[in-house]
């Protein structure tokens, strides 16, 4: 059978990555992006001299990356500068202390040895631990979708399988390994990367962690919008026709399978195959099944401040976190369990990238970008007074952790509330990571990549499985791309 003609219906990490892989395999690819520039999520904002990526900080598993760019002929480490960070982040805690988290074992061993003298031997048992779950999740989750026939090949990755721990709640898994609450806090705030709560979140999210110290931390010279620039590159010399400002309103079916896609301004493309790369939780409106988003609990959202800074902050990392007094209240608050509805808390934990740190082509000279970021519950709902609420408890947590006074030195300012990341991406509340990973069946069982009942109409990124994320939604593609194979011939 010949290739059919592909329409991917947004243009984030993972439609891109699956234009991409079809088109190399003789696909006529469209890909219809209802923004005015492609990448989604990971985006860009530039002003006055300052650039800022607005989405992704961090990157892991370059493999991922290099493996894509060289499926399509090209080597990633001549089209990017990927650099490995070293440290990969110093945490601040509540109480003064501090942890430089490095990536030489040797120098990590002394400051765990400096500062958590105790829990040294959990630490490493806990890694081990998020070891065998990640080569479990590779092997298996990664690799599938939820309702294809299991690849036999995955019976060799039940070797991995932890005999004991894995399976329970996060928090109280870390718990039985370590027991200063720093480090505690400092594991938990890994299962916010899938935009989780660490007291909700099963173990098997200590993957995300083992991930971080095995495979290392990683950054694209000239911010990580360069890799979009790249893959844009490998799009147009593949013949993938890319349209941007081009929203789809409606698909459309015929005989139980896909025929078309409607654009809001009337426009038809016909497609034999689509792929749906926006938020899952919007694919029965376009279907024409619903008249609003479907109800799923919501990953969290974020709050971010990109911040243009005047003169240098010269003892300033790349990456830097200031945990709040109380990161157990911090999430009741988060949650909703304390203050009678999900809401920004009173003390944030708080993110803080500042890539000028390391890469001098993001600010004027003597001066510094800022990507300040603190959790925040999925929320459409947002004024004015609410985002200055947030600004200012952002800034007296910096302040209170003894984070250099800046206020007088931001010379450019955008703010990212909940509700902007939602209208930017068509994504209800805003929510990062599409569902969240609370328990089970929402950690497991996120919208299958192929649909069961729409012939040819398939998921990609991170509302779908497996999951968000740069990696993920980069493993996303691959099998979609491999689903594609099987099931429509080509
Ligand atoms: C503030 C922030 C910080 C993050 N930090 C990190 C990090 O440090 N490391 C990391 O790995 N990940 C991080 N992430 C997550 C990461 O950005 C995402 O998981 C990933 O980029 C999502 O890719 P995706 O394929 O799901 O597409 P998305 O980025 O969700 O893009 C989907 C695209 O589809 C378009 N679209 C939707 N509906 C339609 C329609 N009807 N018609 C046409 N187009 C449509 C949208 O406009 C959008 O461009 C972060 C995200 C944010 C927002």
């Amino acid at each position: 059978m010949a290739p059919g003609r592909v329409l991917v219906v947004g243009a984030g990490l993972g439609g891109i990555a699956t234009a991409l892989r079809l088109a190399v395999r003789g696909h006529s690819v469209t890909l219809l992006e209802r923004g005015e520039r492609i990448g989604g999520k990971m985006n860009r904002w530039q002003r006055d001299g300052y650039t800022f990526d607005t989405g992704p900080s961090l990157i892991t598993m370059p493999e991922v990356f290099a493996e894509l760019f060289s499926l399509a002929g090209a080597d990633i480490h001549r089209q990017l500068q990927l650099r490995r960070l070293d440290p990969v982040a110093s945490y601040r805690f509540a109480d003064g202390s501090s942890f430089r988290y490095g990536q030489s074992l040797p120098l990590l061993q002394a400051e765990l040895q400096r500062e958590f003298p105790y829990d040294i031997e959990g630490f490493h048992r806990l890694m081990a631990l998020g070891g065998r779950l990640f080569e479990l999740s590779r092997r298996t989750f990664f690799a599938d979708t939820p309702g294809e026939p299991p690849d036999p090949s995955m019976a060799g990755a039940l070797k991995y399988m932890p005999l004991r721990h894995g399976w329970g709640n996060y928090d109280a898994t870390v718990r039985s390994f370590v027991r200063d609450e720093r480090l505690i806090s400092f594991f938990g705030r890994y299962a916010t990367y899938v935009g989780s709560s660490p007291y909700q979140a099963p173990a098997t999210l200590l993957a995300i962690p083992y991930l971080e110290y095995a495979h290392g931390a990683w950054y694209f010279q000239g911010g990580l919008y360069s890799l979009v620039e790249a893959l844009h590159a490998l799009l147009l010399q593949y013949g993938v026709e890319i349209r941007c400002g081009a929203s789809v309103s409606r698909i459309i079916q015929r005989n139980g399978g896909v025929a078309a896609v409607s654009l809001e301004d009337g426009m038809e493309l016909d497609g034999d195959i689509v792929i749906f790369n926006g938020d899952s939780a919007r694919l029965p409106m376009l279907l024409g099944e619903s008249e609003s988003p479907a109800e799923d609990r919501r990953s969290m959202s974020g709050f971010v401040m990109l911040l243009g800074i005047d003169g240098k902050l010269p003892t300033q990392p790349h990456h830097s976190v200031y945990f709040s007094d109380n990161y157990s209240l911090e999430f009741d608050q988060l949650n909703g369990i304390t203050n009678g509805g999900p809401g920004f808390p009173e003390d944030p934990t708080v993110y803080v990238n500042m890539p000028s740190a390391s890469d001098n082509t993001l600010a004027p000279p003597d001066c510094e970008s800022l990507f300040i970021m603190a959790n925040c519950p999925a929320d459409d709902d947002w004024n004015e007074e609410k985002t200055q609420r947030a600004r200012r408890l952002v800034l007296q947590r910096l302040q209170r952790s003894g984070f250099p006074d800046i206020t007088d030195r931001i010379r450019v300012e955008q703010l990212w509330t909940p509700a902007c990341i939602s209208s930017a991406y068509d994504m209800p509340g805003g929510a990062i990571y599409g569902q969240d990973s609370h328990g089970w069946r929402n950690t497991f069982l996120r919208p299958a990549n192929r649909h069961r009942r729409v012939r040819g109409l398939y998921r990609v990124g991170g509302s779908s499985h497996p999951g968000g994320g740069t990696p993920t939604v980069l493993l996303s593609a691959a099998i979609v791309d491999r689903l594609v194979e099987r099931y429509e011939g080509a």
